[in-house]
């Protein structure tokens, strides 16, 4: 990820872009091979991405803490737009679509 995203030039802006919004959001949107339902990835829920207990006491809101705040807006937004996570296995396929490839229906 190049460092310079943030750069100086923007000051203490670092509110993430529309278009790059975006992109950052979709890094954390999984979706199924096989039946192609989407969830968000199971990382945002941990708690070195973002631990909501953090949010009673946030960081100052600064550059240095700018993780924290993309963070926190990737899991609000995520965790509103889908209901719950979708973990995918090492093909892309969802847990249910894992369970029928495996007794053969697929
Ligand atoms: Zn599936």
């Amino acid at each position: 990820m190049p460092h310079d995203k943030y750069n100086a030039k923007r000051g203490t802006s670092f509110h993430i872009q529309d278009k790059q919004d975006t992109h950052e959001l979709k890094k954390y949107i999984n979706k199924c091979i096989i039946c192609g339902c989407e969830g968000y990835s199971p990382i945002i829920l941990e708690n070195d991405f973002f631990n909501p207990a953090s949010d009673a006491n946030p960081p100052p809101y600064n550059h240095a803490n700018r993780m924290f705040y993309r963070n926190r807006y990737i899991y609000d937004k995520l965790t509103s737009i889908f209901k719950k996570p979708l973990k995918l296995d090492n093909l892309g396929r969802c847990e249910d679509c894992g369970k029928l490839k495996d007794i053969g229906i697929f």
